[in-house]
């Protein structure tokens, strides 16, 4: 996205956001015009809030001198690509959080792997310890390390995929033929014939504030639900060309909203998504 193109997506957004993250998926300090543009969100009212792997430490400290409102580091990012030594890692993530930290960023530092890689867990605890020392202050989500720092932890994150079925699948029965025949597809995640798929959605509750209270702008413009579409499955339509109020009264987007209040899922995408899983809505250490 070049800045023209920024700034004209955020004048459409002007007044109808609050916060603007700058994650859809990809990481985000490899935009070379990324301090530019949470210099421009800012002045345009906005709350600006970025996510990284915390592997670019060079990238990162640049940043100090136009700090978003909050930087979350996935440090469980670590254990996922199985790259360098975990103490190198770590120095070079808090070499840039403690002093965003003491300029007024809230820095959250996540391990959101709960359920899948978590044996560094705890050396990457001890390693923060030696920049941070203990007493931490204990929450329901992990802890605050020391003023506007954070340690999070979380279930591992799923992307939902959508993939095409067969059309005798039963998944095609029901509300989604009814509320969305744009979509004659459907969603399979580790399928086999006689097993539902994991994350499937058939028969369970489903809510999501996509719309209501969240939406995504792709790259190229399009709108998009939620930043688990990052490859457009939903793509209501596109803020270079449209203004929010046109795409938002499509018939594609109310019908997601209307399904939403009854808590049923008119995209197959949201059906596979486990954030929209109403039994998933918690998030905590684990339990000893
Ligand atoms: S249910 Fe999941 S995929 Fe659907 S809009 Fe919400 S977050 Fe996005």
């Amino acid at each position: 996205m070049t800045a023209q193109e920024f700034d004209l997506v955020t004048d459409r957004l002007r007044g109808r956001a609050i916060f603007l993250y700058f994650h859809l998926m990809g990481e985000p300090m490899l935009h070379p015009l990324l301090p530019d543009f949470i210099r421009m969100a800012r002045e345009k009212g906005f709350r600006t809030v970025l996510t990284s792997n915390g592997t670019l430490p060079a990238k990162a400290m640049r940043l100090l001198s136009s700090l978003p409102h909050k930087v979350q580091l996935s440090l469980h990012s670590h254990e996922s690509n199985g790259k360098g030594i975990l103490a190198d890692y770590i120095d070079k993530v808090m070499q840039f959080a403690i002093p965003a930290a003491e300029q007024g960023t809230c820095v959250v530092l996540r391990l959101w792997n709960q359920g899948g890689r978590e044996s560094e867990n705890e050396q990457v605890m001890q390693l923060l310890e030696k920049y941070v020392q203990k007493p931490w202050h204990e929450r329901p989500d992990g802890y605050r390390l020391c003023d506007n720092l954070y340690l999070e932890f979380d279930r591992k994150f799923e992307w939902p995929v959508v993939q095409q079925a067969p059309s005798s699948s039963p998944e095609g029965e029901g509300f989604l033929d009814s509320i969305d025949p744009l979509n004659d597809v459907f969603e399979q995640k580790e399928v086999t014939k006689n097993s539902p798929p994991r994350g499937s959605r058939r028969g369970a509750e489903i809510f999501c504030k996509a719309l209501y209270k969240q939406i995504g702008v792709l790259s190229d413009g399009s709108l998009v639900p939620c930043c688990m579409d990052h490859n457009g499955d939903i793509t209501l339509g596109n803020l270079f060309t449209q203004s929010l109020d046109e795409i938002l009264d499509s018939p594609r987007a109310k019908a997601m909203v209307e399904g939403f209040r009854h808590h049923k899922a008119s995209e197959l995408l949201c059906r596979n998504c486990e954030s929209g899983n109403v039994r998933n809505s918690f998030r905590g250490k684990p339990k000893s």
